[in-house]
């Protein structure tokens, strides 16, 4: 099928540049080219179906870079759920999450670590048809220090444990290695940022990824384990919240490694309906920190991801905040396109309006690189080609389940 998409603005390209009234001609699912619409020939008009977006700004479908499935941070005490729910709970709260994400504009999401393989399992049922949802990139099980803290890592010690969960899961084809390093914030009395694996456990979950080329993401806020894992071989700083002038000149010194940023977790007062007292009272007492710390990462030009740690259908705040703490504008919007692929291992298929890129676009009114706040209203959301979203409503036939509608 041929479809032609028009707007006042396309932002074209890995660079997002501005097209005026522009176009994107799509068939099968993947786009053909982008360019301004009126140099639109007579061939390409020829049994398309036209989707004219009038006045709204065309980017490519934002990508999720720090997700969990089994997580939703608008469900109360949604940390403490994890311990306690079955797997048809966890999967319900999954499909909402998917869903929402979806009709926010996430056309891509990489988990980071979901219980019961629901991360794989999903995919798997959103490839098919049969659910509604972002396409996935998927860690399995995460690994975590057996003397480590978090909710999602399963407990490893000894390189041979985690060589054996390494190995199971790109038995399972994941598309990322997740490991845990730290834990999730400073603690000012403790006065430094414990790191629970040693350099030798992580080499080895790198050595296993690097024969696939499977990248290795580390949650991690700083400190010793922050000097490990880009020594060691780390793709990914998940979160970074800690990161201090050492860690910042180190990653600047080393930029294959990325960071992916999830500051909303801290910044976002609104996160904080939906914790225990116990947690309100960490995420106050990490603002200020988080603020300081990856505000001088981002000023210091690190590149970076965004991500939000399952704050379901809310990354547009992260390219707000990312903003707020001192990226430009362009680059704050990279962070869920064009860069974001680049840490997803995507790059040139997803994240770009390009030729031969998969036709992932979504709509906003105004222009989110003049105001990133624009993004909270998506309009418009096509995935693979197909329309899940079209003036600010969810299609006729777009539930969580696809089947039987
Ligand atoms: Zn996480």
């Amino acid at each position: 099928m041929k479809q032609i998409v028009t707007a006042g603005r396309v932002l074209a390209g890995s660079e997002l540049e501005v097209i005026e009234n522009g176009a994107v001609v799509i068939e099968d699912g993947k786009i053909q080219k982008v360019l301004a619409a009126g140099q639109l020939t007579e061939a390409d008009r020829q049994d398309a179906q036209l989707v004219d977006l009038g006045q709204k700004t065309v980017l490519p479908g934002m990508i999720e870079c720090h997700n969990h499935l089994c997580i939703d941070a608008r469900k109360n005490e949604h940390l403490e759920i994890i311990g306690t729910a079955s797997e048809c709970k966890l999967t319900m709260l999954a499909l909402e999450g998917l869903y929402d994400d979806l009709q926010s504009g996430v056309t891509t999401a990489r988990c980071m670590g979901d219980k019961y393989d629901l991360d794989l399992k999903l995919k798997k049922e959103i490839q098919a048809g049969n659910v509604t949802g972002p396409d996935l990139l998927t860690a399995g099980v995460g690994m975590k220090g057996s003397n480590g803290s978090g909710y999602i890592g399963a407990p490893h010690s000894g390189v041979e444990e985690f060589r054996r969960t390494a190995r199971a899961n790109v038995a399972k084809g994941v598309n990322v290695l997740k490991i845990f390093t730290t834990p999730g914030l400073f603690s000012v009395e403790q006065g430094f940022v414990p790191s629970f694996l040693s350099a030798q456990e992580i080499r080895t979950v790198v050595e296993e990824g690097d024969r696939l080329h499977l990248p290795v993401a580390a949650h991690c806020i700083g400190g010793q384990a922050l000097k490990d894992c880009v020594e060691q071989g780390v793709k990914v700083i998940e979160h970074a919240y800690c990161a201090s002038a050492e860690d910042v000149a180190l990653l600047k010194a080393h930029p294959e490694c990325w960071v992916d940023l999830t500051t909303g977790i801290y910044l976002d007062p609104e996160r904080e309906a939906y914790l225990s007292a116990a947690n309100v009272a960490k995420a106050r007492a990490g603002r200020e920190i988080v603020r300081k710390c990856v505000g001088d990462l981002v000023k210091a030009g690190v590149h970076f991801s965004l991500g939000t740690d399952a704050n379901h259908g809310l990354l547009w705040k992260e390219v707000v905040y990312a903003a707020e703490l001192g990226a430009d504008n362009r680059t704050a919007l990279k962070g869920v396109t064009s860069n974001a692929a680049i840490v997803c291992g995507v790059a040139g298929r997803k994240g770009e309006l390009s030729a031969g890129a998969d036709a992932d676009l979504i709509a906003v009114q105004g222009d989110p690189l003049a105001d990133p706040s624009v993004l909270r209203d998506v309009e418009f959301v096509m995935k693979n080609g197909r329309i899940y979203k079209q003036d600010g409503a969810a299609a006729a036939c777009c539930h969580a389940f696809q089947k039987g509608c």
